[in-house]
């Protein structure tokens, strides 16, 4: 009998994958701490960037600015700003472009952004502003040697009337200059693979990487789901179930969760994984665990720079 392929997660040795891990920018000091709690643990892992989002109505500006610039002042990790054309003019957005390419930032990712009022309420572009994510795009582009990011939609956009507009959507930010697309978290693998196999029939060829998010909280995680347009499956649903009063469960359960879901990308094909951390370290290390990362030794300052300088 002819022998099946070993899966690529059953194979022993060095993985040629690639992770980046999300954060948000801290409320207060408390916030603080624990996010550079899960800097420190996830930063030997040597992802390929990390990311720090954007409130929404532009709301963490100079948060987030403070994180991206302690990330490239106190560590060896490539930070990729996230940046929106939300409630800014064209030139107070081309002055924060200009302030992360001075500070040796490298990487954007570029969004639209949801209105002030949050998901749901109706979005109108600042009149002097960036009316697209197209537009931003080639906006941080033409001021500063940056890679530019952007999202993708496996399962629609809440916005958008279909799959197909949101593809279109895609194409534009392509064809002003992202190199990468990040998804929207999404829980059943099929969702994906068939958006990617829609965006490479259409001729969109760069890499759209899944955006996976560790359940750190059913409920939680499910009413995000349902504002931002991603489908909580019934099965998924009934794995967290009668476990309300059980958080050392839920958490057991939590992990074979996201095992499960890399697990498949990994053994069919996809190398890139963005996590969407929630600033908490332990789910992500042990799924990046699984998928056979291995920490390196912690980089000394020397070497951090040494790194930073290599990174451009
Ligand atoms: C990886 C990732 C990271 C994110 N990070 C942040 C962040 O840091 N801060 C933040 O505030 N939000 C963030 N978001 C959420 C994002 O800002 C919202 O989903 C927003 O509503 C759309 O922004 P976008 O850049 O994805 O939009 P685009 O890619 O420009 O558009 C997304 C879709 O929305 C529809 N659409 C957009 N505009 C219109 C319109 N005027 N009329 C009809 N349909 C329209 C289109 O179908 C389009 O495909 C993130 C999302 C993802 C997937």
């Amino acid at each position: 009998m002819p022998r099946s392929p070993i899966p690529l997660s059953r194979r022993c040795g060095k993985r040629p994958i690639r992770v980046s891990f999300e954060f948000f920018p801290p409320k207060n000091d408390e916030g603080e701490v624990a996010l550079w709690d899960a800097i420190k643990r996830l930063e030997p892992l040597r992802p390929d960037f990390v990311s720090v989002t954007y409130g929404a109505g532009g709301t963490t500006r100079e948060r987030t600015q403070a994180t991206v610039t302690r990330l490239v002042r106190e560590t060896a990790l490539k930070p990729a700003a996230h940046l929106t054309c939300v409630g800014a003019s064209r030139d107070e957005v081309d002055g924060v472009v200009r302030d992360y390419a001075a500070a040796g930032v490298r990487h954007i990712v570029a969004l639209r952004g949801d209105p002030p009022g949050g998901v749901g309420s109706a979005y109108a572009p600042h009149p002097e502003g960036y009316q697209t994510t197209a537009e931003l795009v080639r906006g941080v582009r033409r001021n500063g040697d940056f890679e530019v990011f952007v999202s993708a939609y496996p399962e629609r956009h809440p916005e958008s009337p279909s799959v197909d507009h949101d593809l279109d959507v895609l194409q534009a930010k392509v064809d002003a200059g992202a190199t990468r697309a990040i998804t929207q978290f999404f829980f059943d693998n099929e969702v994906y693979f068939r958006f990617v196999e829609r965006a490479r029939a259409r001729g969109i060829d760069i890499p759209i990487v899944p955006g996976i998010v560790p359940v750190q909280n059913f409920k939680q995680t499910a009413g995000f789901a349902a504002r931002c347009g991603a489908s909580v499956p019934n099965w998924l649903a009934e794995r967290f179930e009668g476990l309300e009063n059980d958080p050392a469960t839920r958490r057991l359960i939590a992990a074979a969760v996201a095992a499960e879901q890399a697990i498949d990308l990994l053994d069919r094909g996809v190398r890139d994984f963005h996590f969407y951390t929630m600033n908490r370290a332990d789910l992500v290390y042990a799924t990046c665990h699984l998928l056979g990362m291995r920490p390196e030794a912690e980089a000394t300052p020397a070497d951090a720079q040494l790194r930073r300088a290599a990174n451009g």
